[in-house]
């Protein structure tokens, strides 16, 4: 890849990566860590992580290079391969929020595809609300000791490092801290899950901090209160959701125009029945007002403005939502050959599952129309 690619050469080139990468090598990254661990090492290499990242640490320091790689994603359907979580996430919480001893330590692998990151903020009795946290980091002689459990942890079996909240408890304080912490750390342990249901190729763990000893300088900028730059992290992966989503829907709107023109029963096409027509007209109309929606948000993005949780709730829950009315409409549509996969090459099953799972992570439709709601009680 040139050193500074244009827009459009740089779509190719996510473009040609997701192809002869991902999509070709698909099974493979589905059955093997090392395999899949490597893709994401090899998607650093090719430049797919250096959107947002600063320039000093060999970014390109302009958001539209992470958007493509988010579109392109999308436009590939392929959901279960969150490179925005390293490029975009966890780059936003060490690129904002990182100690100068953190950023020179950690941007530049994560940018370039050296060291994978990932995020451990979910736990057993339930990831929805952050208040509920129980990990916990107690003071100790050389700082603290960290304990706690992480479930359904993206990247956890690959990932070289590790973001982790917990609950700090410290003289009558009792705030929420993310600690970054290296995988070989003595105490963490990582319970990989396997047999998943959907999202083939993502790699989802269970993170055990068994009494770590961490100190001040663990925390994430030392930052002592971090509520809000976990919710700021949030609304990032929230974005990137609807904007993968959001691609998604316009990828399956086309496909499946296309199929039904050409499906005839014998007789006629069946789009020229008033339900296949109908329901076509009905996703047409909400695909584009979500995209627009979806728009503003992306202009803001670029803008480097902040993303409102609202907004990026609103926009979430819509883009999911009318990913799953489609998919399922469509694997109706298809009859059998959603099935056995002949005449459409849409695993149609495979984004419809895959877009359920993506309904929960990053929070769930209900606490979507939780945060939604929580802004009916601001006065203007
Ligand atoms: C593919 C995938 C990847 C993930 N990756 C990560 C990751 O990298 N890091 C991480 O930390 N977590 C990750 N998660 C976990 C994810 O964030 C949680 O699954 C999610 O927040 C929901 O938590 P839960 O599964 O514990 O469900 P729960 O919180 O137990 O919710 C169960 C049900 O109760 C409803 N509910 C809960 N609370 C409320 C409420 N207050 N009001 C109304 N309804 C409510 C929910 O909507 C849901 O329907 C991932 C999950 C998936 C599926």
């Amino acid at each position: 890849m040139k050193m500074n690619p244009t827009y459009e050469e740089y779509r190719m080139d996510v473009s040609c990566f997701l192809k002869e990468v991902v999509i070709k090598n698909y099974s493979s990254l589905s059955k093997s860590r090392t395999h899949l661990k490597q893709m994401w090492n090899e998607a650093g290499a090719a430049g797919l992580f250096k959107g947002a990242g600063n320039i000093e640490f060999g970014g390109f320091g302009d958001r539209q290079y992470s958007l493509i790689v988010m579109e392109e994603l999308g436009k590939h359907l392929l959901l279960d391969i969150p490179f925005w979580l390293q490029a975009d996430v966890i780059l936003h919480f060490v690129q904002q929020y990182g100690s100068s001893l953190q950023k020179h330590k950690y941007l530049q692998p994560l940018i370039n595809g050296d060291k994978i990151g990932a995020f451990c903020l979910t736990e057993e009795h339930g990831g929805s609300d952050i208040n509920l946290i129980r990990a916990k980091a107690t003071p100790a002689e050389q700082g603290y000791v960290l304990t706690g459990v992480k479930k359904f942890i993206t990247s956890a079996s690959i990932a070289d490092f590790f973001l982790v909240v917990a609950r700090l408890e410290e003289k009558g304080e009792n705030g929420l801290a993310i600690f970054l912490l290296e995988r070989d750390r003595e105490g963490i342990t990582v319970a990989p899950i396997e047999n998943r249901r959907a999202m083939q190729a993502l790699d989802l763990g269970e993170v055990h901090f068994n009494k770590i000893q961490v100190t001040r300088e663990d925390l994430l900028g030392g930052l002592r209160h971090a509520s809000l730059a976990i919710l700021r992290g949030l609304s990032v992966e929230r974005f990137a959701n609807a904007v993968l989503c959001q691609e998604m829907c316009e990828v399956l709107m086309r496909e499946g125009v296309e199929w039904a023109r050409k499906r005839n029963n014998g007789r006629e096409s069946i789009m020229s029945f008033q339900f296949v027509s109908y329901s076509f007209a009905e996703h047409e109309a909400n695909s584009r007002l979500t995209a627009a929606f979806v728009d503003t948000l992306k202009q803001l993005y670029l803008k480097e403005k902040r993303l409102q949780h609202q907004d990026v709730a609103i926009a979430k829950y819509k883009s999911i939502s009318h990913l799953i009315q489609i998919s399922t409409f469509l694997a109706k549509l298809f009859g059998a050959r959603t099935v056995t996969g002949d005449i459409t090459n849409l695993d149609i099953l495979r984004v419809h599952n895959d877009a359920v799972a993506q309904s929960i992570a990053g929070g769930t439709e209900e606490i979507m129309k939780k945060i939604i709601s929580e802004g009916f009680s601001y006065s203007s």
